[in-house]
């Protein structure tokens, strides 16, 4: 590292083979196809927790810039993201008998939790100078990255699969980056993506480290608002893995520098039409085979080659959790749900944890639980006919036909 004051981030390693690579090389992942890990100067990070106002400052994204690889604070890119309420459940959590919170990153500046990682990659491709950048997406990483990118200067293209929401498509253009639709799957639009970035000089962007640590702060609130203590379980939905992966890698930081002693059970959930991180786990090995096509209402996460699919097994492994599936009809049910009853409006993959927890309610019977909502409900129109709706002229007398 060269003259950053701040020098806490040491290196990247290898999550899977241990392989080791400097900070100044750009390496997106192993020669071995694992994900790569940004290890710190972990006495170095303490200090810093010790020497500033940490406790006190109340918890959002920057909060923990300690954790993250950023050399220059003044140039990071952000919009304030994070911060996001912590919600205690009367209802849901009544009726499963658990002490319920749900975490929801809905009010994220582009509506779901990838702002977090965006304004680290983001910030990082500043830093480097670049001025070009590409990522493949389902719709909220293209969306959050196209408003990070305009924000710093930066040209974005967005390469999306073809049954991508309209409304996701729509948002990415009115960052103004470029929407480029591929006749083909998410992992389609991945390989495309990461040959741009060997042919062309144009920076990747996705679930590579630099996101991984900026997704840490989800963890990083959690425990924060809970007074720097754990729940039982935390349950996660999961597309590529890399937001379980993350709030894992959270929570074994904090513990490394001694803010907290335990840890939680990571429970993932998955769409039953896109699990091959579940199949994994159930099948006993150690890597996700992928599968040819998702189908799946949960778009956001029908990840059909999980670049942290690997990763986030071995979190939940660790941590003693465990993986399911859900239909799309339980996802659906679970969406409604968590607008009638808590006033929560969470797209469908956002509602996919919620989904996991009631299917699988007596595993958390007593216990203390956190549900990521990862998504906000207003990036997707409803599918068909919308039959709840009640339409009457424009006179009076129809009121009563509302109130009898
Ligand atoms: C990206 C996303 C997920 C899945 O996160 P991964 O890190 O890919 O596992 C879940 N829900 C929403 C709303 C998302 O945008
Ligand atoms: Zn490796």
């Amino acid at each position: 590292m060269d003259s950053g004051s701040i020098v806490h981030a040491e290196k990247m390693q290898c999550s899977q083979c241990g392989k080791e690579y400097p900070l100044d090389k750009i390496a997106f992942r192993c020669r071995c196809e694992g994900s790569l890990d940004i290890i710190y100067d972990y006495k170095n990070v303490r200090k810093f927790i010790l020497m500033a106002d940490f406790i006190r400052e109340p918890p959002w994204h920057w909060k923990y810039w300690m954790f993250y690889p950023v050399d220059d604070l003044t140039k990071s890119i952000s919009f304030q993201e994070g911060g996001t309420p912590l919600l205690f459940s009367k209802s849901i959590g009544t009726e499963i008998g658990c002490e319920l919170y749900f975490k929801y990153e809905g009010i994220n500046p582009t509506g779901s939790f990838k702002d977090r990682g965006s304004s680290i990659e983001i910030t990082k491709a500043f830093e480097m100078g670049k001025s070009s950048v590409c990522c493949a997406s389902t719709g909220n990483m293209g969306a959050s990255v196209s408003s990070y990118a305009a924000k710093a200067g930066i040209d974005c293209k967005v390469f999306v699969p073809e049954n991508t929401p309209r409304l996701k498509i729509a948002q990415i253009l009115g960052y103004g980056a470029d929407v480029i639709k591929v006749k083909g799957t998410y992992a389609d639009c991945l390989r495309l993506t990461e040959e741009v970035n060997r042919r062309y000089d144009v920076y990747l962007l996705g679930d590579y480290p630099y996101r991984c640590e900026g997704q840490k702060s989800v963890g990083f609130e959690i425990v924060d608002q809970f007074y720097w203590n754990v729940p039982d379980y935390i349950i996660c939905p999961m597309g590529n893995g890399t937001l379980t992966r993350a709030i894992w890698k959270s929570l074994l930081e904090l513990r490394e520098v001694r803010l907290i002693d335990e840890l939680p059970k990571i429970v993932g959930v998955q769409s039953e039409g896109c699990s091959p991180i579940v199949d994994a786990l159930k099948n006993d090995i150690k890597k996700p085979i992928a599968i040819r096509k998702a189908k799946t209402i949960a778009d956001a996460i029908a990840c059909e080659d999980p670049i942290d699919g690997t990763e986030a097994l071995d979190a939940i492994r660790e941590s003693e959790g465990f993986a399911e599936v859900v239909s799309d009809e339980e996802i659906l049910n679970s969406q409604k749900l968590l607008g009638r009853s808590e006033g929560l409006f969470a797209e469908p993959s956002g509602a996919v944890s919620t989904a996991g927890l009631i299917k699988y309610r007596e595993r958390f019977k007593g216990k203390k639980v956190v549900c990521i909502i990862t998504g906000h409900g207003l990036k997707r129109a409803p599918i068909g006919e919308t039959p709840e709706i009640k339409t009457i002229k424009n006179n009076s007398n129809e009121l009563d036909k509302i109130y009898p």
